[in-house]
């Protein structure tokens, strides 16, 4: 009799078992029973092999897993290892079984180059090649060898070069007229020094080519010889190093037009005349057209003139997208819009809305736009311990909040630390939109001035923080972005005696932060960490340390990892780690946190200073529910609308997907003020949701877990998570399955992230908030979950 399992549609478990290892699933499945053996011998099965130095002969001969799955069933092939002669062998005899694949990523030393390239051109489906060289020098023919068979693999889509050791990848501008023209490859990285004359003759022979990432690339003056009317599709390029002047950089983006994206991580912009373009604002006119611009190292690193830079290019940036809106007229329709605090989401909405009002009101409570920010030098601006005259500002300016962003697929992240971020996205939007806002600092809305009977806004009342008067302020639309704190739910109430349904979570979680450069720490495993996934946030053990590179630097103390990083120390409960000190910071690691983290904070130097967050409140306002009892002209976005742990950096993502969010509303050119918060609150709400329940499947297992549901009738429940001595007071709270299910998975995933290079991406990819947070449930991640979660539990050890 077959078991149930059995009786599963045979197409289910070739879904399934192409999420798995081909060696994983020989081991698994082979010895069960003929009907399982059957499908691994089916012609239909696609697989992905990995192949690494341990067994290797035993693993490519075809006595081995291919007795029992035909070769045919490759679809993914890795190898690492250091014999590539075997590897290099098994491909020239086995190329014309291999029909199916279309992944390819290997080791090979460079006398392996020149017959891989006879086999490349055998491979009809590959569309990934990804080539890291290794050991030994490649030599002028191996280089010229490899690139015109890439140009021939005609279903090529991408190809990472990793040439590592070799110094520079470059053809001379004879052979480049016999060479073939490839229309298929859409994205070229190619870890190698490249020339000038190189970087045009992958243009002329990339012809679809969008994305282009060059490690270093060395563009001199004969350049422009070249040049001509050559122009590419190429709308993203990364550059490791640039040795590029004003000059070239005009002369790159005339070359490529559709360029939207231009990434440098190191620019070495030596020359006085670099330093004049940017002062006298050329530079800025010259990345006028591209919408994302992110420049990682200027001059030398970590001087106050780079962080300028850097800061300006990057605001710009953001607020640039401002200018893609299209207008039915030229000329705003609506007066004045108030926007209710000017930070991140305040600002970047005034931004999007630009176009659609006359005038913008921003009323902010701290002094941002004091006479510090407008007369301070660079470097006092910049300075992390802030110049704002009130300690509450602390939060802002000390904090090493990483705002990153995803611009396209495949690019890397763009992080900045918030404070910068925030700096200069203020100064760029006095400088862009100052006409039209009107900032309002040092002032705190009290009131709303609403009618009741009409359910509309009209205005807001504030205070100056020096005067006990308020003064009034009318609008067509009111944003209110007042953040975490807000006092919206008290507002509504009293003016429109409306009351919001919410959900509200206190946990007792404390955390220090700080920016601070890592040194060598004597143990390369440790030092060699990009991102270090800790303890922290796992159900079993909340106290712990993480640690999110910020940006690369140089340095000359050759000690340093050059890498600037956020480090984020966490405690559950009452004992929040000690901020006075970093001193007293690492003894209270010691005793509390595993030896790793110490040994890493002991080895770091400190930027900024640490700031200590107590007791997170996650607060969900359910606004969609209210339909159209909700005022008609007035809007919460960011975190006034959800407040969140924004444990994965989902916080000021969150809100400025809410400002994009509304721009694209009043883009659509189809509903008239009045109805556009109905529909801006369901959209809104879904964004929030995804962020929210990321964060409380988290928060849901902290100990002291209180939730406070507030119903439309204003009727409060309140639940306490037991494990405190408070909890007899309280019924247990009811875990939604969605959230258990989360908790479980993320549980998971941080385990398997760790271990993982893969899945480290997949947590960066959602750290940047490229897509939907759900990008974690994806199938192949979350059989990659499943599969490490099962390996670890069964002990099968593959890490
Ligand atoms: C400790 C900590 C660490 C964080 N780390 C990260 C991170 O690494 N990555 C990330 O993406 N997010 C992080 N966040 C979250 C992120 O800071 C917020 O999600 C983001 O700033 C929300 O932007 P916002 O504009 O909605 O609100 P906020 O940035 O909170 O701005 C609200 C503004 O309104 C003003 N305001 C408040 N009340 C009034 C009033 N009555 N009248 C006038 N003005 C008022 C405030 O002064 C403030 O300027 C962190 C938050 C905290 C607290």
């Amino acid at each position: 009799m077959p078991s149930s399992v059995e009786q599963f549609p045979i197409e289910l478990w070739l879904k399934i078992f192409s999420y798995l290892e081909a060696h994983d699933l020989v081991k698994a499945f082979d010895n069960l029973n003929s009907y399982f053996r059957s499908i691994l011998a089916s012609h239909k099965l696609r697989l992905h092999v990995e192949i690494n130095s341990k067994d290797i002969e035993n693993t490519l001969s075809t006595t081995s897993i291919w007795s029992i799955i035909p070769l045919e069933s490759i679809r993914l092939l890795t190898a690492q290892t250091s014999q590539s002669n075997l590897i290099v062998e098994f491909l020239l005899s086995n190329s014309s079984h291999l029909k199916h694949l279309t992944f390819l990523d290997l080791d090979v030393k460079s006398t392996y180059i020149k017959p891989l390239a006879s086999i490349l051109v055998n491979l009809v489906c590959i569309k990934t090649f990804s080539l890291r060289e290794i050991q030994e020098v490649m030599n002028e023919e191996d280089k010229t060898n490899i690139f015109p068979c890439i140009l021939r693999m005609h279903s090529l889509k991408q190809c990472i070069l990793d040439l590592s050791s070799s110094k520079f990848l470059s053809t001379s501008a004879t052979e480049q007229d016999n060479q073939p023209v490839n229309q298929t490859i859409k994205q070229l990285c190619i870890n190698i020094g490249i020339k000038a004359e190189f970087f045009l003759f992958l243009i002329r022979h990339l012809l679809h080519v969008r994305l282009l990432r060059l490690q270093h690339l060395f563009w001199s003056e004969s350049v422009y010889s070249l040049q001509g009317s050559l122009q590419s599709n190429i709308v993203a390029i990364v550059i490791g190093t640039a040795n590029i002047s004003f000059i070239n950089l005009q002369r790159l983006i005339q070359t490529n037009p559709h360029l939207r994206c231009l990434h440098i991580i190191d620019w070495h912009m030596r020359d006085s005349d670099d330093k004049d373009a940017l002062l006298d604002g050329r530079l800025h006119r010259l990345l006028d057209g591209i919408a994302c611009i992110y420049v990682g190292t200027v001059l030398e690193a970590w001087d106050t003139e780079q962080d300028e830079m850097r800061a300006q290019i990057t605001a710009r940036s953001w607020l640039k997208h401002t200018k893609n809106v299209q207008c039915a007229s030229n000329m705003p329709v609506h007066d004045r819009v108030i926007i209710i605090g000017g930070s991140i989401g305040g600002m970047m909405v005034a931004a999007c809305l630009s176009k659609y009002f006359k005038r913008i009101a921003i009323i902010e409570s701290d002094n941002v736009l004091n006479e510090t920010l407008h007369k301070s030098k660079p470097d006092q601006i910049f300075d992390y311990r802030c110049r704002l005259a009130n300690p509450a500002s602390i939060g802002r300016s000390g904090v090493g909040q990483i705002y990153q962003i995803h611009v396209l697929q495949n690019i890397e992240w763009l992080g900045i630390d918030r404070f910068t971020l925030e700096t200069a996205m203020r100064k760029e939007l006095c400088l862009q939109f100052g006409n039209q806002t009107e900032w309002i600092t040092n002032a705190r809305l009290v009131e709303l001035i609403a009618d009741r009977s009409a359910n509309v806004v009209h205005g807001t009342k504030y205070r100056l923080k020096d005067s006990s008067s308020s003064l009034d302020i009318y609008g067509n639309f009111i944003i209110d972005c007042t953040g975490r704190n807000t006092s919206s739910t008290k507002w509504l109430k009293e003016s429109l005696n409306l009351i919001v349904p919410t959900v509200q979570m206190h946990f007792g979680c404390g955390y220090v932060t700080f920016v601070g450069e890592r040194f060598k720490t004597g143990d390369s495993s440790l030092d060699s960490k990009p991102i270090y996934f800790s303890n922290a946030n796992v159900p079993d053990n909340n106290t712990g340390c993480y640690i999110s590179p910020v940006r690369t630097l140089k340095s000359t103390d050759e000690n340093s990892l050059g890498i600037l990083s956020t480090i984020a120390v966490n405690c559950v409960n009452a004992e929040y780690p000690p901020n006075d000190s970093y001193e007293n910071l690492l003894d209270w690691s010691k005793e509390h946190l595993d030896r790793d983290f110490t040994v890493i904070l002991n080895s770091t130097k400190l930027c900024s200073p640490l700031v200590s967050h107590h007791r997170a409140i996650d607060d969900r306002k359910y606004v969609e529910s209210l339909g159209k009892k909700w005022p008609r002209n007035y809007i919460l976005l960011g975190d006034a609308m959800c407040a969140f742990n924004p444990q994965i950096g989902q916080g000021m993502t969150h809100a400025f997907r809410h400002a994009r969010e509304l721009r694209k509303i009043f883009d659509e050119h189809q509903y008239s003020l009045k109805d556009i918060f109905y529909i801006f609150n369901r959209r809104a709400s879904k964004i929030s949701e995804e962020c929210w329940l990321a964060s409380t499947a988290n928060d849901w297992k902290t100990p002291t877990l209180k939730v406070i549901k507030t119903d439309t009738n204003g009727n409060i429940q309140t639940y306490q998570q037991t494990g405190d001595s408070n909890s007899i007071q309280y019924p247990r709270p009811r875990i939604p399955f969605i959230i258990k299910f989360l908790q479980w998975y993320n549980y998971w995933f941080l385990r398997c992230a760790s271990k993982s290079e893969k899945l480290s991406t997949e947590f960066l990819l959602v750290a940047n908030q490229n897509c939907s947070l759900f990008i974690l449930m994806k199938p192949i991640t979350f059989f990659q979950v499943c599969q490490t979660a099962l390996t670890h539990y069964l002990h099968l050890s593959r890490y």
